[in-house]
C-alpha cells in the first residue's frame, strides 16, 4: 500500500513521521528506508521519529562524518547516513545496519537507494522537493519475496 502526504514544512515532514511511526511500526521497531535529494528532508523527517520514540529531536542533526547517530528515548532510533560511502563501502557497512536492526529498535537510512536491496519489510520514504517548501512524502511497505517466510 502506497501513502502520500503534502507537506509546507519541516514541521509538517516531522508530523509525518510521527504518522508513520505511529501506523506502520507495529510494535514500535522497524527500518526505515529514506530516498531523496540533498535538502529534500530526510533528515527532518529522522527528527519527527526521534520525537515519537521519545527522543530529543534537538540532538538530530546530518551526521555528514559519522555514519551513524543513535538516539535514545522510549525506544532507540539507529540513524544511519550512506551518502558519503563509497558502493564498495555500502556493501563492507551492511551487516553493521544488520545488527543495528536485529537490536529491535528504528533504524533510520538516509540514502537507502545506495543499498543493493532494499530490505524486506522496511517502510520506504521517497521525499521529493516540489519547490519551494512543498514536499511529496511516498510511504510504502517494502516487499522483495512473493512467498511468505515460514
Ligand atoms: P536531507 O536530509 O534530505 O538532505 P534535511 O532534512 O537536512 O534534508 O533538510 C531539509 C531542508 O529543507 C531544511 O533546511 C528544511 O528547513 C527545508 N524544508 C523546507 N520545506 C520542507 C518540508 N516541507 N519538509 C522538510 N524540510 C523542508
Ligand atoms: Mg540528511
Amino acid at each position: 500500500m502506497t501513502t502520500r502526504f503534502n507537506t509546507q514544512s519541516e514541521q509538517e515532514t516531522e508530523a509525518v513521521a510521527a504518522t508513520v511511526f505511529q501506523n506502520t511500526l507495529t510494535r514500535g521497531a522497524g527500518t526505515i528506508l529514506l530516498c531523496g535529494d540533498l535538502g529534500a528532508g530526510k533528515t527532518a523527517f529522522v527528527r519527527g521519529l526521534v520525537t515519537a520514540a521519545g527522543g530529543d529531536p534537538q540532538d538530530v542533526s546530518s551526521p555528514t562524518f559519522v555514519l551513524m547517530q543513535e538516539y535514545a528515548g522510549d525506544l532507540m532510533v539507529y540513524h544511519v547516513d550512506l551518502y558519503r560511502l563509497r558502493p564498495e563501502e555500502v556493501l563492507d557497512f551492511e551487516p553493521q545496519i544488520h545488527d543495528l536492526i536485529d537490536r529491535g529498535g528504528i533504524v533510520a537510512i538516509e540514502w537507502a537507494d545506495r543499498l543493493p536491496t532494499p530490505y524486506d519489510g522496511a517502510i520506504q520514504v521517497n521525499i521529493e522537493d516540489q519547490g519551494d517548501d512543498d514536499r511529496l512524502l511516498t510511504v510504502e511497505c517494502v516487499t522483495t519475496s512473493t512467498t511468505s517466510r515460514a
